[in-house]
């Protein structure tokens, strides 16, 4: 058997391109979150000076690699994520490391996109007919994801801590989808035969993924389910009501998160609208730029919206805990 050939992602890429150029996705954002010290990585990529006012998704992927050289190659996106991801990519290409860029254009531009593609298949050795059929191919998973989320905002057989994770993990399906797609159907099937559940606040959680422990739980043990995962559910590419996408260009132009916050916005809306949410969480890293997207999103979208911030990886605190019981005390 070959030894697989690893592609590291800081983000969501077109990975049915990765997939058809013989490539094994490795999201290094699950990777650093599911190691079991991601607070002693984040520590280590400061002790080799990586600086304290530096987003934690950050250094803790940049120790996560570290310590895994057989990543030897990287996609590094340059435009559509931060300038936080520039500076590792420059990291990681001193170490040695490989590095792909990959940009998303302008969300008005499909032409861009499709160059974008073209060029990521070309330095992946990718044929893009190909990953137009594992587009094609991944369909009845996607499907299957939807049904999850489904199962999610209208019986409540699934919570947010599992519709998160799942969501988070399609972003390279754990580097094999076809295990994934099989672990999923299992878990549905166990899903779908509990009893459904009605929560007495259903809330929608905004931003990136959060950097703390257990904050859907928390919110659960106060009587309030997040039933919209925003950013997880972009990165899963789910139908929705529109269907699957024809092609990827269209899949990816779809896609919200590297384009302006005005496409957010609609989503968020129409979201809010299907799931009869009662209020919304905005979730902000500490020192990232997306907080700057708060305003725009709390003046656009006309519901109560609570915003949070997380610095280090670790449980949530007291004083976020008091703030969550208040929201979701009024809410209530
Ligand atoms: S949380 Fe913000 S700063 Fe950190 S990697 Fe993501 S986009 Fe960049």
């Amino acid at each position: 058997m070959s030894t697989p050939r690893l592609l590291g992602l800081t983000s969501t890429i077109p990975v049915e391109v990765a997939l058809a150029g013989g490539w094994t996705p490795v999201d290094l954002n699950n990777r650093f979150i599911t190691h079991p010290d991601p607070a002693g990585l984040m520590q280590r990529a400061e002790d080799l000076g990586l600086p304290r006012t530096l987003c934690a998704w950050i250094k803790g992927m940049y120790a996560w690699c570290l310590d895994h050289p057989e990543v030897a190659t990287v996609v590094g996106i340059t435009r559509g994520d931060c300038s936080n991801t520039h500076g590792l990519m420059e990291l990681l290409a001193r170490q040695g490391r490989g590095i792909v860029p990959f940009d998303y254009p302008d969300a008005a531009d499909p032409e861009g996109l499709e160059r974008s593609l073209a060029r990521l298949a070309d330095d992946l050795g990718a044929d893009l007919a190909r990953a137009e059929q594992v587009r094609r191919e991944l369909e009845p998973l996607r499907d299957d994801l939807e049904r999850l989320d489904r199962l999610t905002w209208q019986q409540g057989k699934v919570n947010g801590a599992e519709n998160h994770l799942w969501l988070v993990s399609a972003s390279d399906f754990d580097g094999d989808p076809e295990d994934f797609a099989a672990r999923l159907r299992a878990f549905l099937a166990e899903a779908e035969a509990r009893p459904a559940q009605e929560p007495r606040v259903r809330l929608g959680l905004l931003g990136v993924p959060p950097i703390m422990d257990g904050l859907h739980d928390t919110l659960e043990q106060m009587g309030a389910a997040v039933m919209f995962n925003e950013v997880p559910r972009q990165f899963a590419m789910l139908p929705g009501e529109q269907g699957h996408a024809p092609n990827l260009s269209e899949q990816y132009r779809r896609y919200t998160y590297p384009y302006e916050v005005g496409g957010r916005i609609v989503d968020i809306k129409r979201q809010a609208e299907r799931r009869g949410l009662h209020g919304l969480i905005h979730y902000t890293q500490t020192f990232c730029w997306r907080q700057m997207q708060d305003s725009p999103l709390r003046e656009s979208l006309g519901m109560p919206l609570l915003t949070l911030e997380g610095d280090r990886v670790g449980p949530v605190d007291a004083r976020t805990r008091l703030r969550l019981e208040a929201f979701v005390e009024v809410l209530g």
